[in-house]
């Protein structure tokens, strides 16, 4: 009976977990830097602001010389899908077609992946705020494309790669659940992955080991064992996002902050919002007194890269906006936003003082040069917390998630993605995930 190690609980780790117990005999053994939670809250703000769910020490920046600051990851079992913001849009269909014909993934093209996004498909619900003074009802004032955004909920309980499926492979009696077990290194025997070490200092052996520490701790947990592959740690990717806040006029006080989104798609069938999505966050504080309008650019070529220091900190630099066609899109879309929005009435939502200066603030986005907008979104981009790409199948990872050049070792997580889907990432990585479980299984049973 093989014995697998998998680095990482989070929305990867716990569906590689779940596979590989359904379909192998094989024992598992999950390690999980973060804890264990019953439940977790449906509200994104209430879920970050529990003690030790998130992991804020890694510094990154998201443009070029641009200010630094923690990246928000999670760090509990179940990984980003505990702690996120619920959207549940899988990649578009022209993503993955994009990786088999420009990447050579040959089983990554649609109609390969469309069939395990059925298998994993999260259950969604509709949630409609409608409230007159509401972000959403702001958004379907300016488009009438506005749409509820499919969230991963059911009875109004989040669904998180930590429920049912997980909860099945505990129940089989051969998946060996490690919290509070950061590894701190994967040990190999000649180019043979035999097991970790954790950060206590004791080892464990394995057959096998996938690393699912997610796309910024993973290269960084490779490098670290030794691992020198060229391209692992570059083509880092994440969607480009720009807030626009204020005080609400009225307290939120529901349970799910982001209910409606508009598409900007490059062709109306588009199957994702291809070019960019503007979300209504109803709330973007733990105390539901502030809100914000999202916009974000999802069609992304720009890259960064996981940096190390001389003094051997590790850095993420994101480098957003770094490719011209990226900057040029952001541009016309941020302006093409603040002219529907400026023109709604503000005060219905925000407090008077913060609508006026939100108008001021698109007034200046709608009447200023590009030259001006582009060094706006300098100032003020983030990243939406999807880091994707470094450890790319294709160049870090063979097209079933191995490692090259190493035997027994996997990489199941959002590294390793080619190029980041323009989607929300979650549903996507679920999918990934899952198949190359199947694939390690596949392997194991060979
Ligand atoms: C705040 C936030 C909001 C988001 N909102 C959305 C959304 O609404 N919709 C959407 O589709 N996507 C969303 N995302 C993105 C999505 O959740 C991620 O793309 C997804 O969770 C990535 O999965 P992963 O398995 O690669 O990494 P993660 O889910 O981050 O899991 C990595 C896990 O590995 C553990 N780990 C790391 N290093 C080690 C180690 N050395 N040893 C042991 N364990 C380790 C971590 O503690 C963590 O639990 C959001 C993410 C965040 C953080």
């Amino acid at each position: 009976m093989a014995d697998v190690v998998v680095v990482g609980g989070g929305t990867a780790g716990c569906a590689v977990a779940a596979h590989l117990c359904a379909v192998t005999d094989a024992r598992v053994t999950l390690f999980e830097a973060g804890d264990q939670f019953a439940h977790h809250p449906v509200n994104l703000f209430t879920s970050m602001s529990r003690p030790g769910v998130l992991d804020t020490s890694l510094v990154v920046s998201a443009i070029d010389h641009g200010e630094r600051y923690g990246y928000l990851q999670a760090q509990v079992l179940g990984g980003g899908s505990a702690v996120n913001g619920l959207i549940v849009l899988p990649g578009a269909i022209d993503d993955f077609n994009e990786w088999c014909e420009r990447d050579g993934l040959s089983e990554w093209s649609w109609d390969h992946v469309a069939p395990w996004f059925d298998i994993i498909a999260t259950p969604t619900s509709l949630v409609e705020e409608t409230s007159h003074s509401s972000v959403a009802q702001l958004l379907s004032d300016a488009w009438s494309k506005a749409r509820p955004v499919p969230l991963a909920l059911v009875s109004a309980s989040r669904q998180s790669a930590d429920s049912d499926a997980f909860r099945h492979a505990q129940a089989t009696g051969r998946l060996s659940l490690r919290l509070q077990t950061a590894v701190s290194r994967i040990r190999f025997t000649g180019s043979r992955a035999t097991g970790v070490d954790l950060v206590d200092g004791s080892v464990v052996e394995a057959s096998c080991v996938v690393v699912c520490a997610g796309a910024l701790r993973t290269p960084i947990l490779l490098r670290q064992s030794g691992v020198d592959i060229s391209g692992l740690g570059e083509n880092l990717q994440d969607h480009p996002n720009i807030m626009f806040t204020g005080k609400r006029r009225v307290p939120f006080v529901e349970q799910v902050p982001i209910s409606r989104y508009v598409a900007f798609k490059s062709d109306g069938d588009a199957s994702a919002p291809d070019v960019a999505h503007v979300l209504g966050y109803e709330q973007i504080d733990a105390e539901g007194k502030l809100a914000g309008i999202g916009v974000s650019l999802m069609d992304v070529y720009s890259r960064g890269a996981i940096v190390e220091s001389s003094t051997g900190a590790w850095t993420a630099d994101f480098r957003c906006l770094s490719d011209a066609r990226d900057r040029k899109v952001f541009v016309d879309i941020v302006r093409q936003v603040a002219t529907e929005v400026v023109e709604q009435d503000l005060e219905a939502t925000f407090h008077a003082t913060d609508a006026r200066h939100l108008s001021d603030v698109l007034t200046f986005l709608v009447t200023k040069s590009d030259e001006k907008v582009s060094s706006w979104l300098d100032h003020n981009v983030r990243t939406l917390s999807h880091a994707a790409g470094t450890c790319a199948m294709g160049v870090v990872c063979d097209g079933k998630g191995r490692v090259a050049d190493i035997d027994d070792l996997w990489v199941a997580d959002a590294s390793l993605m080619p190029r980041i889907v323009r989607a929300n990432t979650n549903e996507t990585v679920a999918m990934m995930a899952t198949r190359v479980s199947q694939f390690v299984a596949e392997t194991l049973e060979g």
